[in-house]
């Protein structure tokens, strides 16, 4: 156990005892600002609190989702390094009961805390992999039609004693640390919203801060909530969008905000959700709140008239204690493509024109690499970390891009881009270490197409609980055709250019961390788990699960060894409908769901696995017709519906049962029993019943002219 007191000493003794010059650098800044008392004397044991999040050097735990509040997911423990790598091996697995994919883990005091799933929360011993209690959320059971969004949770935070996770129908839950004892529950969304969560809570100054998602479920208008950490009584709510001016606004910022939007778009709620990155910022006690897409994603019914829709696709700052509104910095003005800034936000400071300034680095959807100046949210710099087809760059003067023309679908056009709907980087996170200043990026290279053609911009409304961007259904498309690709990509933020890159299997990758070893981690979905020399990119060590590797890895040390943490498991969300269209099948059903812990000289064994399964013969029944427009139809119906848990294209990476190798979709009763009747809701599986009749045929004709 570590014990940490507060001595008044903290910022000398912090930096002595470190050498690098651009960690101390780091480490001295961040103990610094008005976000941090350094009379905080309640941390008597170890706790997580302001201090130990700011504590850059004590690699000792892994306390939240970034590891400490500048979320770099670095580690400075330097056990594990470049030339003791080769003897890395498994100390010990468990095998988990949910889904593990995405999942952000903790590590606090020799405990590992996990949230996976539809929110089950495991606390494991770090040391033995015993599992000391588990609290099951009971999502399915509650969610009801929320239930569609099942990719499952992604991670937790952890506040003085207790942890702290979300829930897919928009409870925020606290739990005691030791026992997983249920301290306060809060319903977060308004019922009968469309808004979910699946991103992890941050935790600040005993408050808890938690966004949500839905901007495509339904008409919904962003907003943060934070939390009294002891009690759950609200401590402040911030709207992202402005909503109908008739009620009046909440603020000022609210009135500034709603200058920038025409027609009716409070009828469509907005968007801007915030359903991933939140980062904490004690140098400016400021919270930086990543933003995501317009709803609905087209601009001419949201927006009619033009005008940048704020705070769509934004980093907006407020003050941590009031949530007051303080700066923010569009990435796209008048949002039109699901180009989410709802990637992580990572604090840093580094040399910009001969002054040491205090950074934001981030890498949104839209493929530029940003660095922000955090007291001002002034733009420093902007390049393209992978193409980025739809500007020619950005202009640092004004901070916008220029974009380049007929890009957003004016008349109606097709219009294809690089990134597409998935992004140049998506949720999981980059990391950035201060041994090399450079940002660790799981990136990605893929198309997506746009076009209103077909949809009538006057009358257009969402369909509840159904995936609806106001777009044809051809802006759900994959387009394989056309080249995915993905690659761990090492970018210097002072040079704006790539130090080093390296190819990663399949259109997706794991979120990345960052260690003192001079290393940098990254599981795969072919089912490796490697190691790269973070100064070059060599690869320096791998490991093979025997399932897709799908999580960001955290480390810890105990009793002065070194331990790397990971989760495996068959991919969902995005990451399954991607892993399926490059040929990896992990079923759920045949492969383990495990946690993975390493250390040098161990060498525990696992189970052989199969490697990754091929296509299943698909199940032919010559009786079963197929009409092609009906099955273009049905290919609208699936890509709004089936697509992330069952796979593109109708492949599943095994999340979900490939239903190309299933017989229900060749009867018409047994598929109208699941899809309407609920028959598999236990299993996880919701109900659709606002299908219609022809709507189901048309989606069986999809499903086995696929299978055919
Ligand atoms: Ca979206």
């Amino acid at each position: 156990m570590i014990i940490r007191k507060i001595i008044s000493s903290y910022n000398q003794v912090a930096c002595i005892s470190i050498t690098g010059l651009s960690l101390l650098l780091v480490a001295c800044q961040d103990r610094q600002g008005p976000g941090l008392d350094p009379d905080d004397e309640t941390n008597d044991g170890y706790e997580v609190n302001d201090l130990t999040l700011a504590d850059t050097i004590d690699g000792s735990n892994w306390p939240s989702y970034g590891r400490t509040f500048d979320e770099s997911h670095y580690s400075p423990l330097d056990q594990v390094n470049t030339s003791s790598i080769e003897r890395l091996g498994l100390a010990w697995s468990l095998e988990l009961d949910t889904n593990t994919a995405n999942s952000q883990m903790l590590c606090i005091d020799g405990v590992i805390y996990t949230a996976t799933g539809l929110t089950v929360v495991h606390a494991i011993d770090a040391k033995s992999g015993e599992v000391l209690w588990r609290y099951d959320a009971e999502v399915a059971e509650k969610a009801g039609w929320k239930l569609r969004y099942g990719w499952g949770i992604r991670g937790l935070s952890f506040w003085k004693g207790n942890v702290y996770v979300g829930t897919q129908d928009g409870r925020l839950i606290a739990l005691d640390a030791k026992t997983g004892t249920l301290i306060w529950s809060v319903l977060t969304t308004e019922p009968g919203d469309a808004r979910f969560i699946t991103g992890a809570p941050r935790a600040f100054r005993d408050r808890i801060l938690i966004g949500h998602g839905g901007a495509e479920y339904g008409p919904t208008r962003g907003y943060v909530t934070a939390y009294d950490a002891a009690t759950g009584e609200q401590s402040w709510r911030f709207f992202l969008v402005p909503g109908n001016p008739a009620d009046g606004f909440e603020n000022d910022a609210m009135a500034m905000a709603a200058q920038t939007w025409s027609g009716e778009w409070w009828k469509y709620g907005g968007g801007g959700t915030a359903w991933n990155a939140l980062t904490y910022d004690p140098a400016y006690n400021q919270v930086y709140i990543g933003t995501g897409n317009g709803a609905p994603w087209n601009w001419k019914i949201r927006n009619p008239e033009g005008g940048d829709a704020l705070f769509l696709v934004s980093i907006v700052a407020l003050d941590a204690d009031t949530g007051e509104y303080r700066w923010h910095y569009q990435t796209n003005p008048n949002e039109a493509w699901d180009y989410n800034s709802a990637m992580d936000m990572v604090l840093t400071s580094m040399e910009v024109d001969g002054n040491e300034r205090n950074v934001l680095l981030h890498a949104p959807k839209n493929g530029f690499f940003y660095v922000i100046d955090r007291e001002t949210g002034n733009l420093i710099s902007a390049e393209k970390f992978v193409q980025a087809d739809w500007a020619d760059a950005i202009d640092i003067e004004t901070g916008r891009p220029i974009e380049k023309p007929d890009i957003r679908y004016e008349s109606g056009q097709r219009v294809v881009l690089n990134p597409g709907i998935f992004g140049g980087h998506n949720w999981p996170p980059m990391a950035h270490s201060p041994l090399t200043g450079l940002t660790y990026i799981p990136a990605r290279e893929a198309f997506g197409s746009w076009t209103d053609s077909g949809v009538d911009n006057n009358t257009w409304q969402h369909t509840p609980g159904v995936y609806s961007p106001g777009l044809g259904p051809q802006s759900l498309a994959f387009m394989p055709e056309l080249g995915i690709s993905s690659s761990l990509l090492a970018w210097d933020p002072v040079s704006q250019g790539p130090a080093w890159s390296v190819p990663t299997p399949g259109g997706w990758n794991a979120g990345v961390m960052a260690t003192g070893g001079n290393l940098v981690f990254q599981g795969h979905m072919d089912g490796t788990f490697n190691a790269y020399n973070a100064g070059n990119g060599e690869k320096l060590w791998s490991f093979y699960a025997g399932i897709a590797v799908d999580s960001a890895p955290i480390t810890y040390s105990l009793d002065g060894e070194q331990y790397i943490s990971v989760l495996s498991g068959p991919p969902t969300g995005s990451s399954s409908a991607f892993a399926g269209l490059a040929g990896y099948f992990w079923d759920y059903r045949d492969y383990p769901r495990r946690l993975l812990t390493f250390k040098l000289d161990a060498s525990q064994t696992l189970e052989t696995a199969p490697p990754p399964r091929q296509p299943k013969a698909a199940l032919v029944n010559n009786d079963f017709i197929i009409d092609e427009n009906l099955s273009a139809t049905g290919e609208g119906i699936w890509n709004m519906r089936c697509v992330m848990c069952h796979g593109g294209a109708v492949i599943s990476a095994g999340a979900a049962p490939d239903l190309r190798a299933s017989a229900i979709p060749l009867s018409k009763e047994s598929f109208e029993n699941v899809l309407r009747g609920g028959s598999l809701e236990s299993a996880g599986m919701p109900s659709y019943e606002e299908l219609t009749d022809d709507e189901l045929h048309a989606l069986r004709q999809y499903i086995r002219s696929a299978a055919e």
